[in-house]
């Protein structure tokens, strides 16, 4: 048997960027033979097996031919007569399509090498339209991958395209769907992501509510860029320039989609916003499935980012709602979080990205003083059950009006 280095850890060497997840081709081997040798089996879909000391991938090279809709309608045929070309073609892209033996020699039978210099993202074969995921999966290497002035070939993006009009998209499992999404958050480009979807027409099917963003206007006076969309895709620019977590881009994502709703005789203003939002952001919230802290973050900063903004002419009364809205007694890092969306929303604004966020360290400042209010002593005088919630929130009132005086 022979095995090489494929795909990624490849690509990345070959770019200079550091390799973290190694994975491994076996040409012709058996199954019988990997077990033989210690290797573990690993999923149920493909003859993958972990090295029995590294616990590194290690797949039998295989061909697919695509038997049905979506990614169940896959087969696939690993036999020891299956060569690496063979294996090489059913990969995404020419980049992620080249493997390498331990002597560092090239296998690269689709000119990756080559779209690696031109900086090219170019599918390997037509067979790329078997699996819709890929549209994701490029949108993701675009992004990743923006920094280094890589674009999608423009076939790719016609066959992208091709995938998203024909309705496979739709055949994506929430959880394949999230994958790809929460990694593309996490690049330092994330609005290329988006833009990627955009232009292909996979994000009016993936996320319509976010599409229909873009056309829509704003003031001019608040949002020098104008388009809602627009403004969505410079707020996660400024989520990962401000290496913010995924939680809070998740959020930046989707916290001005009630903008989508404002009937056109009301535009540029979009009066309650906000509030129209929440039910958007809970359907795109279940259509993927985000966890649990995304769901709820994205919902906060959607009906609350305004209040950010206006901290500072807040009455302490509607402070004292925006804290406990948040629990912030509890959940500290949950008020934090949606600080930093606010503070990105703010800055995701043409010619105002630098721009100073007062209303941070005063938001930071109020919850602390609400933090501040002490328990024992209403306990002491007696306080329990609701009359001690009552307490504790006249006290914290009390706290927040000698905050904003002093402030
Ligand atoms: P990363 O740095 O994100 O791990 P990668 O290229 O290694 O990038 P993996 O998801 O680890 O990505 O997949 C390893 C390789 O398997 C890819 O380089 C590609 O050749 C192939 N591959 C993975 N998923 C697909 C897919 N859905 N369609 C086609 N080829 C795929
Ligand atoms: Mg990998």
């Amino acid at each position: 048997m022979q095995i090489f280095k494929v795909g990624g850890a490849v690509r990345d060497r070959l770019l200079g960027k550091p390799v973290t997840d190694i994975d491994w081709v076996v040409v012709g081997a058996t199954t019988e033979e990997m077990l033989a040798q210690g290797y573990r089996p690993v999923g149920a879909d493909f003859p993958v097996f972990l090295h029995p000391k590294s616990g590194a991938e290690y797949a039998l090279a295989r061909t697919e031919r695509k038997s049905g809709r979506g990614y169940g309608g896959f087969t696939f045929h690993a036999s020891p007569e299956v060569t690496l070309e063979e294996d090489l073609i059913r990969r995404d892209l020419t980049i992620n399509a080249m493997a390498e033996d331990d002597q560092q020699n090239l296998t690269d039978p689709y000119h990756g090498q080559r779209d690696l210099e031109a900086r090219v993202l170019r599918h390997v074969s037509p067979a790329f339209a078997e699996d819709p995921l890929r549209v994701l999966r490029v949108a993701r290497f675009a992004a990743r991958y923006a920094d280094l002035g890589f674009t999608v070939a423009p076939e790719t993006l016609d066959l992208m395209r091709q995938l998203s009009e024909s309705g496979e998209l739709e055949a994506l499992t929430a959880e394949r769907s999230w994958k790809e999404i929460s990694r593309a958050l996490m690049e330092d480009q994330p609005q290329v992501f988006i833009q990627v979807l955009r232009d292909c027409g996979a994000l009016k099917v993936l996320m319509p509510e976010v599409d229909a963003l873009f056309g829509v206007p704003q003031p001019e006076i608040h949002h020098p860029e104008i388009d809602s969309g627009i403004h969505t895709l410079s707020v996660l620019e400024q989520s990962a320039r401000h290496k913010q977590p995924l939680t809070v881009r998740w959020a930046c994502l989707l916290h001005d989609l009630g903008k989508g709703l404002t009937p056109e005789e009301e535009w540029p203003r979009h009066i309650a916003h906000e509030h129209k939002g929440l039910k958007l952001i809970k359907v795109v919230n279940e259509r993927f499935k985000a966890p649990k802290d995304c769901q709820e973050l994205a919902l906060l900063v959607g009906q609350y980012h305004t209040h950010g903004h206006r901290a500072l002419e807040l009455k302490a009364s509607t402070l004292l709602e925006l804290l406990q809205s948040f629990d912030v007694y509890r959940r500290p890092q949950r008020f934090e979080e949606f600080i930093a969306a606010c503070e990105m929303d703010a800055r995701g604004r043409k010619g105002l990205e630098d721009r100073s966020y007062p209303q941070a360290d005063y938001l930071r400042g109020a919850a602390s003083a609400a933090r501040g209010v002490a328990v024992q002593p209403l306990l002491e005088k007696g306080f329990k059950g609701p009359e001690l919630g009552e307490a504790l929130k006249r006290e914290r009132l009390k706290a927040l009006k000698a905050y904003k005086e002093n402030a």
